[in-house]
């Protein structure tokens, strides 16, 4: 079941072409890269470039935060023949349409495709430009850099946000990281607004709201060093994430999960396994690996081209 019809032409079409693509990941920033043949050919480009970036976008407006993608893209692009420009952007899109981003509010409802039409030309033709979720292209940067193209391929990115990806793209809204995980009408961090959701549990936000009293990475310290309130939270976190994900395995069948994003390092994958075990026993289900992935700019802009590759470009 893992193996899809579209494997053939990634793998012996897909390699071959050496078309350049723009790729742009948007999370806590832009990062901008020119994708020859799945790899990232020369240097990315960030805005903002230094320093605390974890605000810049926050208070941008959607047509002033467009502009800017465009300009990355451009002064990228300058001299090189670009037959696609993919996007990865929090929150839920559809049809190019950002209809709602609970980390960057402003965006609700902005065709960020639209407004992206343009930006660059091939031959007097506009590129063609997709927009998709960010957590989407993570896990088809993920499974282009690691020859798992032919199968199926979730990820979850752990930041303010939580972020549920897979590959191959599919048609959906996919907001995993909304997962309902309790029935505790108290659990109510989560960035949408939502009880008992993932993301209230495990999203950086939520904690900080949750802990007042500390920063997240000394509540996961703490639980290492024995504080039975840390310790609790982070068993917590580790039942929440497992409990979403045997939800995905319940839906979609057991495969391979990744963890990637800011925060993947405070997950513990043995501890993660472990509840995955308590919470799905039906043994056609069984079977689901886990791995964590640092975090970086690369995957995703890899991912988001791969994805406007194969949308956008006959194959
Ligand atoms: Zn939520």
């Amino acid at each position: 079941m893992e193996e899809f019809g579209a494997a053939r032409w990634i793998a012996e079409d897909w390699q071959g072409t050496m078309r350049k693509t723009v790729g742009v990941l948007v999370m806590e920033h832009i990062a901008v890269g020119l994708v020859e043949g799945g790899k990232v050919a020369g240097p990315l480009r960030r805005y903002p470039e230094k320093g605390d970036t974890a605000d810049a976008l926050l208070s941008m407006p959607a047509d002033r935060i467009a502009e800017v993608i465009r300009q990355q893209i451009a002064a990228l692009a300058q001299g090189e023949e670009v037959h696609a420009i993919g996007l990865g952007f929090p929150g839920v899109i559809r049809d190019g349409v950002v209809e709602d981003s609970p980390n960057l509010q402003q965006v609700k409802g902005f065709y960020l495709e639209g407004a992206l039409q343009g930006a660059l030309k091939l031959r007097a033709k506009a590129v063609p430009v997709r927009v998709f979720n960010d957590a989407d292209t993570m896990a088809a940067g993920i499974a282009a850099t690691r020859g798992a193209l032919h199968k199926l391929n979730r990820v979850w990115t752990l930041g303010n946000g939580i972020g549920f990806g897979r590959f191959p793209w599919t048609e959906g809204v996919w907001e995993g990281g909304h997962t309902v995980v309790t029935l505790d009408t108290k659990e109510n961090f989560c960035g949408c607004g939502g009880r008992g959701h993932l993301e209230g549990i495990l999203g950086y936000r939520a904690m900080r709201l949750r802990f007042l009293d500390l920063e997240p990475e000394e509540v996961f310290e703490n639980a290492k060093a024995g504080d039975s309130r840390c310790l609790e939270f982070v068993v917590l976190c580790h039942r929440a994430l497992a409990a979403a994900t045997a939800t995905s395995i319940h839906m979609e069948g057991p495969g391979q999960f990744y963890i990637t994003g800011p925060n993947a390092t405070f997950i513990d994958v043995d501890l993660l396994d472990r509840l995955v075990h308590e919470m799905v026993k039906m043994s056609p289900l069984q079977g689901s690996r886990f791995e964590v992935i640092p975090s970086s700019d690369e995957l995703g802009i890899i991912g988001a081209a791969v994805n406007a590759e194969r949308a956008a470009l006959p194959a």
